[in-house]
């Protein structure tokens, strides 16, 4: 469910034209709905209701300050990958008693900073990060609250970049050493360790992967219990997928919450979920034109002005996003995005972006409506991953991101200028 709709033939975001805003503002450029990250938001945290959980949304996904202002009014907390989304998220008003810290590779600074900003808790995931952080902790006179991430060794059935938690990914730790980690750390100087947390992976589209992560983690805090440690809260973590593909291709939030509260609920811990893409996926569009067509050997290429630079997806995971005219024909609409919509007329086709690498392509062997030169064109579920990712590559200045909220929008970041693109270096 998503407030980018057509109307009248043509694509709006919530009550604003898609055309409007790439007349108005340029393009490429990201539009986000702010009424689409409220309705994720809610549906998860009444989802969860009945656990009482704390929902901490991934800043890593899309973390323009103006969203987690939005977000933390709602009273939503925050789950933070590096020393630099600490600060975003403090700067956009941020609870710092909502916001954990996970991540494998925190440096010194990094720990030192979230200990002074009174964050809940960092997610620890070695046992030589555990006694750094007692350590730093003790270095400046703090104590320091932890969770243990376990690597429960379920398959998320996700790709292979975005599967977390397997035997032999780089996070966590091993489920079958959970105990004996526990044992080793009991009673640290600086350091409590009062919680467990898991993040199998993402996008994760069916519910059995967290039903089994969840069976084996509560059977885990039981016999943890039952050694004396004092298990206060349970981080289930992210990756609910989101309809990259159509509207019935990831479960609702309502559905995994059907399933996994009866597995939870009256425990004597705390719940909390770090989503990201739930809330952020279907909340974005990267709005794109395109520059030329051209024909190369059997193969038909539609070149558009946004590149893997600006989306990576595609390059990096394989994604999918759907792509479709801001103003198709009426025969041609696929209001519901679907991928196996038949279209009329069009041609199969590659539309890729400027960049000097043949990986760069936003979707490959597509079935297009027909476009020519000048025309619009939207990615969709482009919110999260989607500026979040993108760099200077090819030294193209970033686009912009744009926030609707109703009839009206706001630019709530620039495009970069040229002179950004060279402002740090020295001469
Ligand atoms: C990235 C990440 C998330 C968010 O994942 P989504 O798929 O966006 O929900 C949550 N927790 C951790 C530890 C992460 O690294």
């Amino acid at each position: 469910m998503d407030f980018f709709q057509y109307k009248n033939g043509e694509l709006f975001c919530e009550g604003v034209p898609a055309e409007k805003i790439a007349r108005e503002v340029g393009t490429a450029c990201y539009v986000y709905s702010k009424a689409t990250f409220l309705h994720h938001y809610r549906q998860i945290a009444d989802a969860f209701k009945p656990l009482s959980a704390t929902i901490c949304y991934s800043v890593k996904s899309c973390g323009n300050i103006n969203i987690l202002k939005f977000l933390a009014a709602e009273g939503c907390g925050f789950d933070v990958t590096s020393g630099g989304e600490l600060f975003r998220a403090l700067q956009a008003g941020g609870e710092a008693k909502k916001m954990i810290y996970a991540g494998v590779g925190k440096t010194d600074h990094e720990i030192a900073d979230g200990i002074r900003a009174g964050i809940a808790a960092f997610n620890l995931e070695s046992e030589e990060e555990i006694e750094n952080v007692d350590r730093v902790a003790g270095s400046i006179g703090m104590k320091a609250i932890g969770a243990i991430r376990i690597n429960p060794d379920v398959d998320p059935k996700t790709h292979a970049k975005t599967t977390t938690g397997k035997k032999e990914t780089k996070f966590g730790v091993d489920i079958e050493r959970a105990e004996r980690v526990f044992e080793q750390y009991r009673g640290l100087k600086n350091l409590r360790i009062a919680g467990v947390h898991t993040h199998i992976g993402s996008p994760v589209l069916e519910i059995q992967p967290y039903v089994d992560a969840v069976t084996k983690m509560v059977a885990l805090i039981d016999r943890l219990s039952e050694k004396g440690h004092k298990i206060e809260w349970y981080d289930v973590g992210g990756g609910f997928g989101v309809n990259y593909e159509g509207p019935q291709q990831a479960r609702p939030v309502t559905e995994h919450a059907k399933a996994l509260v009866p597995l939870l609920q009256g425990k004597p811990y705390k719940i909390a979920f770090e989503p990201g893409r739930y809330i952020a996926g279907n909340a974005g569009i990267l709005l794109t034109r395109v520059l030329y067509r051209k024909q190369g050997g059997e193969k038909k290429f539609v070149i558009v002005d946004a590149g893997m630079n600006d989306l990576l997806r595609p390059t990096l995971y394989e994604a999918y996003h759907h792509v479709w005219p801001v103003k198709p024909e009426a025969k041609n609409l696929n209001e519901d995005r679907r991928r196996d919509f038949v279209i009329q007329g069009g041609d199969t086709v590659d539309v890729v972006g400027p960049i000097c690498e043949s990986g760069d392509y936003l979707a490959k062997a597509r079935a297009l409506p027909p476009v020519k030169r000048g025309d619009l064109l939207a990615v969709f579920t482009a919110g999260a991953y989607g500026f979040a990712m993108s760099s200077n590559y090819n030294n193209r200045p970033r686009v912009p991101e744009v926030l609707v909220d109703g009839d009206s929008y706001k630019i709530i970041r620039k495009r970069e200028t040229l002179e950004d693109l060279v402002a740090l270096e020295r001469v």
